[in-house]
């Protein structure tokens, strides 16, 4: 992928980056160093491997190219998921999915430039002294609401049979370390359900109340307050309020940074397939890449968020 000037790709990549924002306004191409309120240091808590990809992909992509330091936390390793057919398919079910699966997370933020991740459990994510645990993917199955639901077979050392203080504990660490100066992840429903995106939520925003940061939860695509700012979603100006007009979103148009949010998507194979612009999950649910990514800054921690500016 190297191009005839070969200075080393990623800082030669940021100068044109930052080069090119020089010569364009603010309308053609966002500028991810407001996002977040300008914070630069912005943790991400996801509960399973292709997570962070599909649902803040291009938000991470932008940022780290903006020179911004995202720390990505990940809950679990994906132990539980299916296996798309074809030549990992074998894997499915045995103890070899989850280093595979780490082994594609891994080429994941290599495409989107993120270096600095941890899974729960492991220093620095880890309370101090304790010794390194592993928290696995919870399963699930489909209710008949269409909502997912924690799956009856868990296993004990699922993430969701943890006591949630030791957790908790162990997220505290890592933002504490860290220095995060805020903490996205899923709305208190999970976003579809799955019991470790609904304890992701819990112990994330948890971890933002205690240490005074501010919280963002992913706003859905379907959302009515993302759908409602339709025509807007370009701009990394575009808000809405929600529809009881009180909270706004923050929309990310990630369209500059789609190549990389698509590279990484390929790089979660086990999980999805990319067929043109849609993502073909495991189960053959088709999804189109977002273009956009909108994050709700949740109410309890406005106070703090305005306070520490
Ligand atoms: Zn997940």
């Amino acid at each position: 992928m190297s191009g005839p000037a070969a200075a080393p790709h990623d800082a030669s990549q940021t100068a044109n980056e930052h080069t090119e924002e020089h010569h364009m306004t603010s309308t053609e191409l966002p500028d991810p160093a407001t996002w977040f309120g300008g914070r630069p240091r912005i943790m991400f808590v996801h509960a399973h491997p292709d997570d962070e990809t599909i649902t803040t992909g291009g938000t991470l992509a932008a940022l780290a190219a903006a020179g911004q330091e995202p720390l990505l936390v990940t809950l679990t390793r994906g132990e539980r998921g299916e296996v798309v057919d074809g030549p990992f398919h074998h894997l499915q079910g045995t103890d070899a999915l989850a280093p595979h699966r780490q082994g594609e997370l891994a080429a994941a933020l290599f495409m989107l430039g993120i270096e600095r991740h941890v899974f729960l459990g492991v220093e620095p994510a880890r309370a101090d002294g304790a010794p390194p645990v592993i928290y696995e993917d919870s399963g699930m199955v489909w209710g008949p609401d269409g909502r997912a639901a924690a799956a009856p077979d868990a296993s004990p050392d699922a993430l969701t049979r943890a006591p949630a203080v030791e957790a908790l504990n162990d997220l505290l660490s890592a933002a504490h370390g860290a220095g995060a100066q805020g903490i996205v992840s899923y709305d208190d429903g999970g976003g579809y359900g799955h019991p470790d995106h609904v304890f992701a939520h819990r112990i994330a925003r948890a971890v933002a109340a205690a240490l005074g940061l501010p919280f963002w939860e992913i706003v859905a695509e379907d959302d009515p307050a993302l759908l409602a700012a339709t025509g807007l979603g370009a701009s990394e100006e575009a808000v809405s309020a929600d529809a009881a007009g009180a909270i706004p979103i923050e929309v990310h148009g990630i369209e500059h940074w789609l190549d990389r949010k698509t590279a990484a998507l390929r790089s979660h194979a086990t999980q999805l397939t990319v067929d043109g612009d849609d993502i073909v999950h495991v189960g053959g649910q088709r999804q189109p890449i977002s273009r956009r990514e909108a994050f709700r800054l949740r109410p309890l921690a406005t106070d703090a968020a305005e306070q520490a500016e």
